[in-house]
């Protein structure tokens, strides 16, 4: 393949720095989602590999929390040079795992790389505080220390990304982790893991394993020793994840589904309107969180937009990710095709009307036509529900009011867009909005700096900037007496 003398292209698990098969010998088979070609086979594991995986973690933990900020910081920082170092190889892995387009898979190495270099810098920021005390023989102190072993659980959209905004501060706190990345897509998070190892990060502080999903997933909610549990997915099993981590009191961070909406006012600038709605539904085929899934339009503006938006999105080149000028891959799999093709006919049933595209694309696989749905009322699945694909609804609003509550109107809360050049309307809707994250003109707004996470049934925590931090860290109160 494209990848074999690269020395990233890694096929085992990694197991207290060992490179590790499954004990049975079960492998997976990993495809190209563009072509159905097999990649590579990967280890099918499961609880026992899981366990040792968890004890090398706890383990490694007593060493690596005892080093100094600067110690961590330093390996840290020499990771992220050898992601950017390699970040052509990286890339092609993600595409060829994923089926982004290339220039996307560029883009995550970046953004994933920067969470690295960012949490090597905070790692020297985890202060504590000195408390007035309230009698004259006492002082009081705040410390903070990492939570211990973390179980780290990420999804196939972002092979890299959503691995580095989990374990970057996780090991900037002095947390060691037992990685399982989606089945989908382990080459990267296993790439990634071997350039973990290069930049001297000792054996056992990242650990990776994949396989049986719940079987390994249930070792790392039972497991005592395991005390955090960070997952990006489904809200489902986001929801048995947090009911699983009950029984030994874990903390929990969770990143889950959203159903962003993406509000147009009369006011909004026309073409800043058609682009960032076209980013922000568009984007990895439509397959992030943070993806528009439903596109709210003001009355006034309604025509205009839907046309200049129809336009802009027949430009959409579909095709294999390493094709040049692809700007729409195929999706994960068949059963995410079904997925659209299922929210596409309940919203016909209903009266929707096909604007544009509405099939499987002639290119077959599971490439599907670049959608715009008109017509789309709240009963329809494709405004309740994430469709996760290149569908754009269009519902119409008259008053600011309403758009509010055609918002809010759903039990998801993780990112929002908004476009009006009112500045006051800006605030006013941004604070009404019951989201995590709100883009006011813009429709890409991740970065490693600002926080990242959801309200409502979108998941607890948050991820990126200085408050990634927490979701990693302990307070401890230390109370000196008899002074
Ligand atoms: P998606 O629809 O994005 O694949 P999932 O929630 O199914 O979302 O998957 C996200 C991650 O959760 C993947 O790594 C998947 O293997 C893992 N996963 C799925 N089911 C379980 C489970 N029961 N326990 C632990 N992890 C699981």
């Amino acid at each position: 393949t494209r990848l074999s003398g690269s020395g990233l292209l890694r096929t085992q698990g990694l197991i207290g720095g060992r490179w590790t098969d499954a004990y049975d010998g079960k492998t997976i088979k990993v495809y190209n989602p563009a072509t159905g070609d097999v990649i590579a086979e990967v280890p099918c594991m499961s609880k026992r590999e899981t366990n040792d995986a968890i004890c090398s973690a706890y383990d490694t933990f007593s060493s690596w929390s005892k080093l100094t900020a600067n110690e961590r910081s330093r390996c840290l920082r020499k990771w992220y040079d050898l992601l950017i170092a390699h970040k052509e190889e990286l890339a092609q892995l993600i595409t060829l795992e994923q089926g982004k387009p290339l220039k996307e898979a560029v883009g995550e190495v970046s953004y994933g790389a920067s969470f690295i270099e960012f949490f090597a810098e905070e790692a020297k920021r985890v202060y504590g505080d000195i408390i007035p005390a309230t009698l004259s023989d006492r002082r009081l102190f705040v410390i903070k220390q990492p939570v211990g072993v973390v179980g780290a659980i990420t999804p196939w959209n972002f092979p890299l990304a959503m691995i580095t905004r989990k374990v970057g501060p996780a090991l900037a706190c002095g947390c060691t982790v037992v990685i399982k990345p989606s089945e989908l897509t382990p080459l990267t998070a296993l790439a990634a893991a071997e350039l973990s190892l290069q930049a001297g990060i000792p054996p056992g502080v990242v650990n990776v394993v994949m396989g049986n999903a719940s079987d390994i997933g249930d070792v790392l909610l039972e497991s005592s020793q395991v005390r955090k549990i960070t997952f990006t997915g489904s809200t489902s099993v986001g929801k048995k994840l947090m009911a699983g981590s009950a029984g030994t009191v874990k903390k929990v961070s969770l990143e889950l589904g959203g159903n962003a909406p993406c509000i147009v006012f009369d006011d909004a600038d026309l073409d800043v309107a058609v682009k960032g709605s076209i980013a922000a539904k568009f984007r990895n085929s439509g397959q992030t969180c943070v993806c528009a899934n439903r596109i709210i339009v003001q009355e006034g503006i309604y025509d205009k937009f839907a046309n200049a938006f129809a336009r802009a999105v027949q430009n959409l080149k579909v095709g294999d990710g390493f094709t040049e000028g692809v700007a729409q891959g195929p999706l994960i799999n068949e059963s995410a095709v079904q997925k659209v093709e299922s929210f596409i006919q309940d919203a016909i049933s209903k009266g929707a009307k096909v604007v544009l595209g509405g099939r499987r694309h002639s290119l077959g696989m599971t490439f599907y036509e670049p959608t715009v749905i008109s017509n789309v009322n709240r009963e329809m699945l494709l405004s309740r529900e994430e469709v996760f694909g290149p569908v754009a609804p269009i519902l119409r609003f008259k008053t600011e009011e309403e758009a509010i509550r055609m918002a809010n109107d759903t039990n998801a809360g993780l990112a929002a867009y908004i476009f009006t050049t009112n500045v006051q309307r800006s605030w006013r809707v941004s604070e009404a909005l019951e989201y995590g994250l709100v883009g006011v003109n813009e429709g890409i707004i991740s970065t490693e700096v600002a926080p990242f996470g959801g309200v409502k049934q979108s998941g607890l925590g948050r991820e990126g900037s200085k408050y990634g931090m927490d979701e990693y860290l302990e307070i401890k109160y230390v109370c000196l007496g008899n002074m």
